[in-house]
């Protein structure tokens, strides 16, 4: 195999590496393909790989690290911050390794291949009588392997946790081309070894080093988790592609609960949305997902038969859910409609399958709509559109993004996770408009402050990509950014593994490739 120009970032294959059986392209058709993804940002790669199973990755990552060429290992491309695409190899797990191998009932596992879909794998769950909890509203597109990249969650996270909490194993290739299974009891790699003894003797306890005290993180590499018990399956979830290469995965399953019950509430002001977290920490729900108020507009819930009673009027409006045995599910109801009458809050009820699903609908429905909303040259812009606050910081949060926004003449549609601190914003850009660009940067630079100043992370679950890298300082302790970038030494030395995504590349500007044309 020769490439078209030597080592690292300025490599452009010129032929398939030998041995390889899936397909190796370069044509100009095939990279603007690739260039894209669900946010904003496009970015071609140099060429794009579609191996045909696990060996065939193995082969092509054990010529990538020979040539120092840079990979970038990409799943369904829903992904938003921009670490699905750069200017390096693309390789499309998708085709080659969406496998799903059939329910464990005994252990409640389930094996599948990194490019499996989520919703496949919870289909064959459900056959079984078990859900995967932690799926995010694109479970129908987006694959395993970039939900165990990116730490990937979903309204149930609020109870259930994130993708981390359920996955038992992962089948990884590594920078080098070397393969392992890790977790499931499974002896760790002895470089994860060397580097959780060394990292610990150095920070002790990270959670004492200024770790932001949130409900969830997909910034940075999960210390926290990865530390204590050197657990490589944590160290991997999250990692964004940066450290290796998934190509199959064991999650853990639960079992479908007995009864469910949705309650939608209307807020007469932001600043309820502690409370409404703190009621639906009390009643154990599985969900508690929030609506701002432009939201509501937009969906026309003020009128809409079924929600009206709760949004007519609302500042915002939170969906509870609860789930569990029938009593279990009664007595929580119980508790949130004492809560409701106690405020005077409006609110309406589904406990019936059809009900249920319409209300949540409501909430899935929120992407479409945004997308649609954006009309005459106004885009719908992921960049700031992930942070997590500590709960009871999320109205300050939200007031100060509207300062921001506001200061900016940028309208966003906000939604997300009201019980996790979890907030979606998705600003509307005017990319007609000249200084377009330095609007977004200056809301972008502002909001990190805001989310620093809160305590806060900047991603939830999307992950750092290539948009927060050159932020993560902001947020992180100088420890801590050295401690990342000593996993990313040790486990990568060569850099080759998705450059530039969570620790940035010398001068990377995190708009890079943003809506370009405009
Ligand atoms: C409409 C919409 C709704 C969404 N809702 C949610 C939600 O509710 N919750 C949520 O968390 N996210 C959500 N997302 C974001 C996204 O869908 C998830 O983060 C998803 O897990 C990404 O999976 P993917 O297969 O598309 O990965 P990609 O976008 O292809 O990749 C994402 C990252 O993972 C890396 N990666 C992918 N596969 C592998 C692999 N096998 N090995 C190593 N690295 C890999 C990539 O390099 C990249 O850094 C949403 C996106 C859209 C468009």
């Amino acid at each position: 195999m020769r490439s078209g120009r030597g080592r690292r970032g300025l490599t452009h294959p010129a032929a398939s590496p030998r041995g390889f059986r899936g397909s190796f392209r370069t044509d100009p058709d095939t990279l603007a393909a690739y260039s894209g993804a669900a946010g904003p940002f496009r970015i071609a790669p140099t060429a794009v790989a579609v191996p045909a199973d696990a060996d065939d990755v193995q082969s092509l990552v054990e010529w990538a690290a020979r040539e120092g060429t840079p990979i970038i290992p990409r799943g369904a491309a829903t992904g938003m911050p921009a670490g699905n695409v750069g200017p390096w190899l693309a390789v499309d797990l998708m085709p080659g390794l969406g496998r799903v191998e059939s329910v464990d009932p005994e252990q409640g596992t389930i094996r599948c291949g990194a490019g499996a879909v989520a919703a496949a794998v919870a289909r064959a769950a459900a056959t079984a009588g078990f859900v995967l909890p932690c799926l995010p509203s694109s479970a129908e597109r987006c694959t395993i392997g970039g939900m165990a990249a990116n730490n990937a969650a979903g309204a149930r996270s609020f109870r259930h946790g994130a993708t981390r909490e359920w996955v038992t194993g992962l089948d990884v290739v590594w920078a080098d081309g070397t393969r392992s299974v890790i977790g499931g009891g499974a002896e760790p790699p002895a470089r994860m070894r060397a580097l959780a003894a060394d990292l610990t003797a150095r920070l002790g306890d990270v959670r004492g080093r200024g770790w932001p005290l949130v409900r969830k993180n997909s910034s940075g590499y999960a210390l926290d988790r990865f530390l204590p018990a050197c657990d490589p399956v944590h160290l991997m979830v999250g990692s964004e592609g940066t450290l290796g290469t998934i190509v199959g995965a064991t999650l853990r399953l639960m079992r479908t609960p007995a009864e469910r019950a949705v309650i939608l509430v209307g807020l007469p002001s932001l600043d309820a949305i502690p409370e409404a977290a703190a009621i639906a920490t009390e009643v154990g729900a599985s969900a508690c997902e929030l609506f701002g108020r432009r939201l509501v507009e937009m969906a026309g819930l003020a009128v809409d038969p079924l929600a009206r009673d709760a949004a007519e009027g609302a500042a915002a409006l939170v969906l509870i859910e609860l789930e569990g045995e029938a009593d279990q599910v009664i007595s929580g109801l119980a508790r949130v409609r004492r809560w409701t009458a106690a405020g005077g809050l409006g609110s309406v009820e589904a406990t019936d399958d059809e009900r249920r699903a319409r209300l949540w609908e409501v909430r899935h429905a929120a992407s479409p709509l945004i997308a649609r909303a954006a009309e005459r040259g106004r885009r719908s812009s992921q960049f700031i559109e992930d942070s997590v606050v500590p709960v009871g910081a999320v109205p300050d949060y939200l007031r100060g993004l509207d300062d921001i926004l506001e200061r900016a003449a940028t309208e966003a549609v906000v939604f997300g996770h009201a019980g996790d601190g979890n907030i979606h914003v998705n600003p509307l850009v005017d990319v007609r408009t000249p200084g377009w660009r330095d609007r977004v940067r200056t809301i972008l630079e502002e909001t990190v402050a805001l989310v620093a100043g809160l305590g806060g992370t900047l991603s939830g679950e999307h992950g750092d990509g290539r948009v927060r890298a050159p932020f993560l300082d902001r947020i992180w302790s100088p420890e801590l950014m050295a401690a990342f970038r000593d996993v990313k030494a040790r486990m990568d030395p060569a850099g080759l593994m998705n450059p530039g995504v969570i620790l940035p590349l010398p001068g990377q500007d995190p708009l890079a490739g943003m809506w370009p044309g405009s």
